[in-house]
This record gives C-alpha cells, sequence and structure tokens, in this order.
C-alpha cells in the first residue's frame, strides 16, 4: 500500500473519531436536558429500566466485526458519562483536594498552627485510665512547651474482654486535665450517640483506623464545628482514604487532620506497615495537614524515633506518640508506649535535629 493510500485511510478515521465525538457530546447534551426533565419532574436520575432497553436495542442491532462485549462495554460508558454530566458535585474536583483549594489547610489548636510547615507533636496516654495517669503525662507534655495530648475514652480493642476505656469518665478527665495544664485534647469517638457529647470535653474528634469508613459517623463528624483527626483505615487505599474525609468535608466541616497510622500487610515485623509515602502523596492530592501515628504504625518502642524522623523528612505536618507513666501496667499498648524518660530522650533528639523550636 502507498503512502498516499494510507493517508487517504487515516484521514476517514480522523473523520470518524470527529464524527463520534461530535456524538457523544451531543448525547451528553440530551442526557442533561432528560436529567432536567426528570429533576422538575421529581423523578430518580438513574433508571435501570431504561439502560437495560437501551443495552437490549444495541444488542439487536450490533452487526460487528467488533465482539459484543466490547461494544456493550464502550455504551456502559458512555451512558455513565451521561449520568455524572446531569450531577453537579461528580463534575467538580473533591472538596478536599489541592485542585478545589491550592493553600495548605491550616488548623489552630490552642494556638498551635497544624499544618503551617512547622511540626506539631500529639503526645499522650492510649488510654485514659485515671485523673492521675493522664495528668502526669500531662505534666511532662507541658514541661516541654507543648500544646496538646491525646487520650482515648472510648477504645476500640479487638477482644471485647480488654479494657474498653473509662467512656463519659474518661472524657471528663481529659476535660479536667487539659484545663488544669492549658492544653487541648484529642480523643477517639467511636460512636454518633457520643458525638454530641464529647464536644463539651476534647478539642478535636479523632475518627480511629477500625471506623475510618464508618460513613454515619464521619457524617456525623462532618455536621459539627469541631476538628477532627481521621486516621487511615488499616485496609484502606489513598484513594478511599481520600473519599472518607470527603464524607466530613461534604458536610460543611473542613477542619481535618488526617493521620497516616499503618497498613496491613504480610509483614509481621511491625504492627502495621508505616506507608511513609502516603504522606507526600495525601499531601500533593489533598490540602489538609498529614500526621503520622509512629505508635500504631510500628508498634515497636526501638522504631518510634526512626519512624518519627523519616515522617518528619518525607514532609509530614507533625508525629503522634503515645507516651504512660508506667507502659508496663497500662491497660493497653503496653508494648510501645514510651514512659517519661523515654520520652523526654525521644523529644530530646527531635529538637537536637532542630525540628522543633520550642
Ligand atoms: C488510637 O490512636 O488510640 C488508636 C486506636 O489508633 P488506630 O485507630 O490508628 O488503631
Ligand atoms: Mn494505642
Amino acid at each position: 500500500m502507498s503512502n498516499k493510500e494510507l493517508d487517504v485511510l487515516r484521514d476517514q478515521l480522523d473523520e470518524i473519531n470527529l464524527q463520534l465525538l461530535h456524538l457523544i457530546n451531543q448525547r451528553a447534551e440530551l442526557a442533561q436536558e432528560i436529567g432536567r426533565v426528570k429533576e422538575k419532574q421529581g423523578v430518580n436520575r438513574y433508571d435501570p429500566v431504561r439502560e437495560r432497553k437501551m443495552l437490549d436495542l444495541i444488542e439487536e442491532k450490533h452487526e460487528g466485526p467488533l465482539d459484543l462485549a466490547s461494544i456493550k462495554h464502550i455504551f456502559k460508558e458512555i451512558f455513565k458519562l451521561g449520568l455524572d454530566i446531569q450531577d453537579e458535585n461528580k463534575k467538580k474536583a473533591l472538596l478536599v483536594s489541592r485542585k478545589q483549594k491550592q493553600e495548605d489547610t491550616i488548623i489552630n489548636l490552642n494556638g498551635e498552627l497544624i499544618g503551617n510547615g512547622v511540626p506539631s507533636f500529639i503526645f499522650g496516654p492510649c488510654a485514659v485510665e485515671s485523673y492521675e495517669q493522664t495528668a502526669a503525662v500531662a505534666a511532662a507534655i507541658k514541661a516541654k512547651g507543648l500544646k496538646l495530648m491525646r487520650g482515648g475514652a472510648y477504645k476500640p480493642r479487638t477482644s471485647p474482654y480488654d479494657f474498653q476505656g473509662l467512656g463519659l469518665e474518661g472524657l471528663q478527665i481529659l476535660k479536667r486535665v487539659a484545663d488544669e495544664y492549658g492544653l487541648a485534647v484529642i480523643s477517639e469517638i467511636v460512636s454518633t450517640d457520643d458525638i454530641e457529647t464529647a464536644l463539651d470535653y476534647i478539642d478535636v474528634i479523632q475518627i480511629g483506623a477500625r471506623n475510618a469508613q464508618n460513613f454515619d459517623l464521619l457524617k456525623a463528624a462532618g455536621s459539627t464545628k469541631k476538628p477532627v483527626l481521621l486516621k487511615r483505615g488499616m485496609s484502606e487505599t489513598i484513594d478511599e482514604y481520600i473519599h472518607a474525609a470527603e464524607y466530613i468535608m461534604a458536610q460543611g466541616n473542613s477542619n481535618i487532620i488526617l493521620c497516616e497510622r499503618g497498613i496491613r500487610t504480610y509483614e509481621k515485623a511491625t504492627r502495621n506497615t508505616l506507608d511513609i509515602t502516603a504522606v507526600p502523596i495525601l499531601k500533593q492530592e489533598t490540602h489538609l495537614p498529614v500526621l503520622v501515628d509512629v505508635t500504631h504504625s510500628t508498634g515497636r518502642r526501638d522504631l518510634l524515633l526512626p519512624a518519627a524522623k523519616a515522617a518528619l523528612a518525607i514532609g509530614a505536618d507533625g508525629v503522634m506518640a503515645e507516651v504512660h507513666p508506667d507502659p508496663a501496667v497500662a491497660l493497653s499498648d503496653s508494648a510501645q508506649q514510651m514512659d517519661l524518660k523515654q520520652f523526654d530522650a525521644f523529644y530530646d533528639e527531635i529538637k537536637r535535629l532542630n525540628w522543633v523550636t520550642v
């Protein structure tokens, strides 16, 4: 075949591409029009019966040479485009996305700015066990000039026979300690029923890995004005994680802090596998601050410092780690919490490396 012949065929192909392009857009305009009519009539946009009829007709008229399965696949995609264009929300970038907002979201907690380029640190016990235990950690945090503390009142435990947390009493202890030591407190809420009550006691609602895709809980937290610290689910892809954050923001609450806490893999050397590159990916994809929880990701005291250094070096906005006055008798996560001396050494090293200004 001469080059000329080839050019003629290619020109015809280009012409057909343009016709297809025109037809697909024309179809989308029609679908939009149908969407408007349906909206007026209050009818649901997606109509599976109608879609089935369209597919049946295509199947009936299809003559080849392409195989039917491929044709159906292409038309399903075209139908989907028609549906998506009717939905305003699907056309826009996610609210949490950098495409939607370029500047970093900065969250002010008790004067501590999370996401302003200077790393923030959240220390505290795995669980609030008593006033004395919580106050001892608060004193150590305050002595370092830090302003944030964590502590679980509702503990999501693997076994129902393990310590479940002090519940409301735990929140009350946290509030008392927060007031006495001038700290902002972060605590996990596991049920929509407790969100309202929690607002009076804590400064940040934590949503834990086990509830990372509990959409009712995400919506309930999103309906408040409280900052939300959203952990990554243990088997959650980054895309699913971003969409979980979107559930919160779609309700009107944009005060969201992300926290990578390791994901479950086949590796047994650590409790979870810290997905360190999730940090820059989340920073690129969203405008939200991103922390790294070095305690639950590693599950190993000897790895807390190296993991924290890696987190800060790769661009995390801060680090969360657990501290207990006497980890050996802690009611949860006894193997991985730092005692107060280890806490001092940990923080001294962070300071020596100039990661902090206090
Ligand atoms: C916690 O931070 O107390 C906790 C239970 O963490 P995660 O949800 O990440 O397991
Ligand atoms: Mn813990």
